[in-house]
């Protein structure tokens, strides 16, 4: 079985690679697919994105298609940068321009109102049908950047049960425990009961 895997992020590829290795399952990403279109995400939500993603890619390359779209909720900032959390410090803002803006905008949020959430949501459309998946974990942004693995905000991202950033952990904790990794087993799940 042949499955899309429709991100150009080479670090969500990289963790979902890493969860879904056990899997019968052949996933290519969009390097196989030289033609493939660039999807607008132009969506309200993180559930439209995907989808949006997941369906125009899937029709095509005419293979089951998995889309992820990822958002960190900070409860300081309303929520935000949540949806643009890929361009929260302009349209080609790099990770630590990201999280620089982050931190300058939490500059003045109180130790115990720091409090945020990843969510990740996956959809795998098969034959036009749509599944989603999702994942969340909650953790607090801290004030300072904080380990070198992981991407994007992971530096600043701190699990209090761990002690840790998700930049501090392995690629296999951070995988056990994030906002994807959940979604990816939600999925793997789905797809291993088809497999039956
Ligand atoms: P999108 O899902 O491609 O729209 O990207 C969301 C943005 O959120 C990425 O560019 C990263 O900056 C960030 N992001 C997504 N997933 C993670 C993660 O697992 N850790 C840290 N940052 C992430």
């Amino acid at each position: 079985m042949k499955i899309l895997l429709a991100s150009r992020n080479k670090d969500k590829l990289r963790e979902i690679r890493e969860k879904t290795a056990s899997l019968d399952v052949d996933i290519l990403s969009p390097d196989d697919f030289p033609d493939l279109p660039d999807v607008e995400e132009d969506g309200d939500t993180l559930e439209a994105n995907a989808i949006k993603k997941a369906l125009a890619l899937s029709k095509f390359v005419n293979l089951p298609t998995l889309a992820d779209d990822t958002g960190l909720e900070v409860d300081a900032l309303n929520g935000a940068p949540g949806l643009y959390s890929a361009r929260y410090a302009g349209p080609d803002a790099t990770y630590l321009d990201n999280v620089d803006k982050l931190l300058r905008e939490m500059q003045d949020v109180p130790e115990g109102k720091r409090s945020a959430c990843f969510r990740c949501v996956l959809a795998y459309v098969i034959k036009e049908e749509i599944h989603l998946f999702e994942g969340k974990v909650q953790g607090i942004i801290i004030t300072e950047a904080r380990g070198i693995s992981g991407f994007g905000y992971d530096p600043v991202f701190y699990i209090p049960e761990e002690n840790k950033t998700f930049a501090e952990m392995p690629l296999e904790r951070k995988n056990k425990i994030s906002h994807r990794g959940l979604a990816v087993d939600a999925w793997v799940k789905y797809i291993e009961q088809l497999m039956q």
